[in-house]
């Protein structure tokens, strides 16, 4: 099936984010050095931080307090992974919650898994911030101007590495470091609705996944989340690692971070799917598929119909001009017998 106009990749806007993959091949020019590894590793941290705890649990669910100056670093950090403004990344992903996996949902891997990976942010279709879904935010003038200017902050992180540290610091601790940064990211959208386990019953598909959750700092618990999106933090027992809400935690120790939400104790026992509670969300899915293979062969059955038709339609047409030819020879042969 073709897809919309607004839902095809748009080549020419995502050049930058197609030579950025690209760009790992300038290592064999400037080589690699063991700091620009460090930078590397350090820069995903820390960026991941502000992508998970801020552009994430903040921004998109409000799961914690900030002041005005906390919520404005929490966004500028954000900007600096390159994922847009704060107010784009919330906007889309409160409607991912509304409609998860849902024919309305941005990015449900129903649609495809690189789709739901990378294609939804390439199309022109969710380009623009919707400000219906972010009135809260927009209200603030600076984050307003952030989602505005999302290059600014990276751009200029970029060239303070280059100038402080040389070629081999940009090309390892800022691109290289910014792909990881960006397909972990992504992965939230595809990996976490495919792989993994579900324990709790959630109108979606999505899992709970280790790697995924040590990849991202707590975020690979993407069932958890689903089932209850306003927590701060997403590793609901002990063994379920979340650095990005122990930092949270250790930063509400100094005040920095208040009111961390967190789900009742007595939730987290409840619609659990191995207590053979149907799994609406899984179930769905099966469905959705069951349905696209009926689709599929009324399809191709209906497409295989109107073949044998239009050959049975010529059989007939043949027939019919052999029988006239056959007429039309038999009276001229009665004619010269007469
Ligand atoms: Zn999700
Ligand atoms: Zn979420």
């Amino acid at each position: 099936m073709k897809k919309p106009q607004n839902e095809r990749i748009n080549w020419v806007r995502t050049i930058p984010f197609t030579l950025i993959h690209l760009s790992p091949l300038l290592l064999f020019w400037t080589g690699v050095t063991w700091f620009s590894v460090f930078l590397c590793i350090g820069l995903y941290a820390a960026r991941m931080f502000f992508i998970t705890a801020g552009y994430h649990r903040y921004f998109a669910h409000r799961s914690y307090h900030l002041n005005r100056l906390g919520q404005f670093l929490m966004a500028l950090g954000g900007t600096l992974a390159a994922q847009k403004g704060p107010l784009w990344w919330a906007a889309n992903h409160r409607h991912h919650h509304q409609y998860s996996d849902q024919p309305e949902d941005i990015h449900s891997p129903i649609k495809g898994f690189l789709w739901s990976h990378v294609g939804w942010m390439m199309s022109d279709k969710y380009y623009e911030t919707k400000t219906d879904r972010i009135q809260d935010l927009a209200k603030y003038p600076e984050l307003r101007w952030l989602d505005a200017h999302p290059l600014v902050p990276p751009f200029l992180l970029a060239i303070g590495i280059f100038l402080l540290w040389g070629p081999a610091a940009l090309v390892m601790g800022f691109f290289v470091s910014t792909i990881f940064l960006w397909h972990v990211t992504f992965s939230i959208n595809s990996i976490a609705h495919v792989v993994g386990s579900r324990r709790y019953v959630t109108h979606d598909t999505s899992r709970n996944f280790l790697p995924l959750a040590l990849l991202t700092g707590g975020e690979g618990w993407h069932n958890n989340h689903h089932y209850f999106p306003s927590s701060a933090r997403q590793g609901f027992f002990w063994w379920e690692i979340d650095l990005s809400y122990y930092t949270l935690k250790v930063m509400s120790w100094f005040r920095l971070v208040k009111k961390l939400r967190v789900p009742p104790k007595a939730i987290l026992q409840l619609n659990r799917i191995k207590d053979g509670i149907p799994d609406i969300g899984m179930f769905k899915d099966h469905m959705r598929r069951a349905h696209r293979v009926i689709e599929k062969t009324k399809a191709s059955t209906e497409a295989a119909y109107a073949h044998q038709k239009e050959l049975v339609g010529h059989a007939m047409e043949s027939a019919k001009q052999q029988t006239e030819d056959w007429v039309r020879l038999s009276k001229g042969a009665a004619r010269i017998k007469k």
